[in-house]
């Protein structure tokens, strides 16, 4: 296998840690608003890359968090807690605003046939978190001033690692209005822990800690959820494009400074969803949810597919009618996995070779850093082929559940009429093709009164369900 790691900007070979397994670590939602169309196509990457590892031979365990506490508006620790505002707007406690977006967003992974990796909560942390902070205090990494402890960058040489930047780059970049803390050190210096106190007095969700009541930064969660659940250094950590310059350049420098070990091996980072060539934003109107998606009448597989027919590391510009494309595509492999083209007639030896072949094109297009467009071209020309010389039924039955487990379109699913079913109709078609027309008409009024219309193509016999 074969993945492209930020650390490197190479696609590089993968290795793990312990052979045959995989840790994998991936920045979950902040549960303070509905995912974005845009957010969803994360946790699909993340779902490939999971389907990718384990069609690749290895054991894959995957831990994503949910943050409910300590995610400010900036990610530059500017701004209010999302959680506390969302609260506000809709009238509730955070704990309330954080069940029901946790509600949903387990919702929309279902519906995306996303496989549910090990969840952790941020607020189920707290502790490990604390301790986390006393190790980086210990080590004279952080400081405390009245409003947060911080981490010192400037004691973190190879801080901004990720980015590829030097310090200094940075520092131009950082941008005056997020200093909200007078008396911190650097600029780029970032909350291990806020205090309740001046904008956070009022802060809903707050701890005891040995400095003082308050709440834990955003940062602190995922190195602390790993180092708690995993155990670092972990083979791949994961999560969109925007994430590198400050959340995953943060994680780094405290994971490393707390536990000398080095955080992830592989950081793998997904591009961003355009919608209209823009970027999606409630202001622009842009802001589209699966919700949306479904209402629109389309199948939430199709938004599936859509994703997987562009890189995750390219942008992925959406429109209806890319949509619209995605939707008819996935109308066409389900009509080949009904096996509406043909049943089980005159298919040739090309086509049977093919059968064969098609699943290690899809694993070897996986495997070469997650090409999911090439894995879905070996599929669609295997459909193609299907249409032309006839469906294998029994190959394709046993092809449809792996294609399913690397791909998650619930093709065999579509597998909608049992095979007693399937054997009338290659019956039928024998008599038609024997000119057996009583049996032939027999047998079609017998396929009738089981819901099964006929309808005799140039290619065969096409059944569809009577509606
Ligand atoms: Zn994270």
């Amino acid at each position: 296998m074969k993945l492209h790691n930020t650390l490197s900007r190479k696609v590089e070979p993968f290795k793990t840690i312990k052979a045959g397994q995989t840790k994998l670590y991936t920045c979950g939602p902040t549960v303070y608003d509905d995912q974005t169309i845009g957010n969803l196509r994360t946790y699909v990457l993340y779902d490939t890359l999971s389907r990718a590892l384990r069609a690749g031979g290895y054991t894959v365990d995957h831990v994503m968090n949910i943050t409910d506490v300590g995610h400010l508006t900036s990610d530059a620790d500017a701004g209010e807690d999302k959680l506390e505002k969302g609260a506000k707007r809709a009238g509730k406690t955070v704990w309330e605003v954080a069940d029901h977006y946790i509600t949903l967003f387990n919702g929309d992974l279902k519906k995306l046939n996303v496989i549910k990796p090990r969840i952790a909560r941020a607020t189920d942390f707290i502790d490990a978190q604390i301790v986390m902070v006393k190790i980086l205090m210990d080590k004279g990494f952080g400081y405390q001033t009245e409003q947060a402890i911080y981490f010192d960058i400037t004691k973190f040489p190879t801080y901004g690692e990720l980015t590829g930047q030097n310090l200094s780059d940075k520092e131009v970049g950082a941008r005056s209005e997020v200093i909200t803390d007078k008396t911190k050190r650097n600029p780029q210096d970032f909350a291990l822990w806020f205090f309740a106190v001046g904008r956070f007095a009022g802060h809903e969700m707050k701890w005891p800690s040995p400095w003082g009541e308050g709440f834990p930064g955003w940062h602190l969660e995922c190195s602390a959820i790993i180092h708690e659940t995993l155990g670092d250094p972990i083979d791949i950590h994961a999560g969109a494009v925007d994430l590198i310059g400050t959340h995953h350049t943060n994680e780094m420098a405290q994971t490393e400074a707390a536990y000398g070990n080095k955080l992830a091996n592989y950081w793998v980072h997904g591009e961003h969803l355009l919608v209209d060539e823009k970027r999606m934003a409630k202001s622009l109107g842009n802001f589209y949810t699966l919700q949306d998606v479904m209402k629109k009448g389309y199948d939430p597989l199709a938004l599936r597919l859509l994703y997987l027919q562009a890189h995750y590391r390219h942008q992925l510009n959406f429109t209806w009618e890319a949509l619209d494309g995605a939707q008819a595509f996935l109308n066409r492999l389900r009509d080949w996995a009904d096996l509406r083209f043909q049943p089980n007639l005159g298919h040739k030896k090309t086509a049977a070779a093919a059968y064969e072949e098609v699943l290690d094109k899809i694993k070897q297009s996986l495997a070469n850093d997650l090409n999911t467009g090439q894995a879905l071209v070996a599929l669609s020309e295997l459909a193609n082929l299907s249409e032309q010389y006839g469906v294998d039924v029994n190959k394709l039955g046993a092809l449809l559940p792996k294609v399913d487990e690397l791909l998650g379109l619930d093709l065999a699913k579509r597998q909608a009429i049992d095979q007693p079913l399937k054997e009338l109709i290659e019956e039928r078609e024998q008599a038609r093709r024997a000119k057996d027309w009583p049996k032939a008409d027999e047998l079609r009024a017998r396929l009738g009164r089981e819901g099964i219309e006929l309808d005799d193509t140039p290619h065969g016999p096409v059944w569809s369900k009577k509606s």
